[in-house]
């Protein structure tokens, strides 16, 4: 796999998608409640399905969504989210490029009555109404073991996340938390460690080119964060023969790591059923809207306010088990074989 554009592409230029919505105000009300759904960055696979899951579960609920992509972008997010509001939306479900950014906009968005759910990512230091993830500690927790399990002893690399995303910390506490006892114990050296901005695919192959350099090769695990990253990672050992002898880890359950998943070149993955984390969200902007207390099983303190939480359970994907992302109807195996 060559890696040519600045991370994993998938679905080129999107453009707003305006369901229902008219092109002036959104005419919304309780009973036809409009969603708007701002995405960091539509440009990620992943992020793709869980637009398609949450406008096809908005749908059913009688709910409209105008989907907008800032692609990696901290003002154009603002922006869009401000249109959202000028357009007079009933909630807006916010997957944050920068946790630490929106402080200001979802007050807006609060006096005028709008609902805000924070969607994957933690919005911080900021008034938001509810937070729907999976338990990202524990998929650091599966990374880190899945390296460890292929990879007992030896010299490791922690390819982090965006230093922007509040997962990247959270992630890392969950890898430290499985890596730390077999550090202490002198079984496994950490060689070096980075933060990746924008979960780039390309930065990550650099990172992963140097690593490589300044250890001689001898870097037997790599603890990536997620599958893009993985991407770089497995380019860069692809080079260098390593791929298959260092271990790799990911999320996300991407197709091209899945396939690396089954060909023995990445380790594992970690799948999240964005099916489920899309149709909750969905369900969930919509009782806020009319006003109905939604299930949540977490609280979680975002340096503003407690924020009523739905934490969502991640699954370990190994060469043994890849096919569980087939029974679960994620993809289909034509799809996986398909290269
Ligand atoms: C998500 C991951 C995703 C990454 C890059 C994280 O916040 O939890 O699933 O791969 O962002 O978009």
């Amino acid at each position: 796999m060559v890696i040519s554009t600045k991370r994993t592409l998938f679905a080129g230029g999107v453009a707003a998608l305006i369901l229902g919505a008219g092109s002036g105000a959104a005419w919304a009300s309780p009973e036809k409640p409009v969603i708007g759904f701002s995405i960091d960055d539509l440009r990620l696979e992943r992020w793709t399905r869980d637009r398609d899951f949450f406008v096809e579960a908005a749908k059913t609920l009688g709910a409209s969504v105008n989907v907008q992509s800032a692609d990696a972008s901290e003002e154009r997010q603002i922006a869009q989210i401000e249109t959202m509001i000028a357009r007079g939306v009933d909630a807006i479900v916010i997957v944050p490029f920068n946790g630490k950014a929106l402080g200001n906009v979802i007050a807006e968005a609060k006096r005028s009555g709008i609902k805000v759910v924070s969607y994957d990512r933690l919005i911080l230091n900021a008034d938001i109404d509810a937070y729907i993830t999976f338990d990202n500690e524990r998929v650091g927790e599966l990374q880190a073991q899945g390296v460890l399990e292929a990879k007992p002893t030896g010299n490791y690399f922690l390819m982090g996340g965006a230093p922007t995303d509040n997962n990247s910390k959270i992630l890392r506490q969950g890898q430290m938390k499985v890596l730390q006892p077999a550090i202490d114990a002198g079984k496994i050296k950490i060689v070096g460690s980075q933060f990746v901005p924008e979960w780039s695919a390309t930065t990550a192959l650099q990172i992963m080119e140097d690593a490589l350099t300044a250890n001689k090769n001898a870097i037997d695990g790599v603890v990536a964060s997620n599958d893009a990253e993985a991407g770089g990672v497995v380019q860069a050992l692809t080079a260098q023969n390593l791929a298959g002898k260092t271990a790799v880890s990911g999320q996300d359950a991407d197709l091209a790591a899945v396939q690396r998943v089954k060909a023995g070149t990445q380790t594992v993955t970690v799948y999240k059923p964005l099916k489920e984390i899309a149709t909750k969200a969905a369900d969930l902007a919509v009782a806020l809207v009319k006003g109905r207390t939604p299930q949540f099983n977490a609280t979680l303190n975002n340096g503003k306010t407690d924020v009523p939480s739905i934490f969502l359970t991640p699954v370990l994907v190994t060469k043994q088990n890849w096919d569980i992302v087939v029974k679960d109807g994620f993809y289909t195996e034509a799809q996986i074989n398909r290269k």
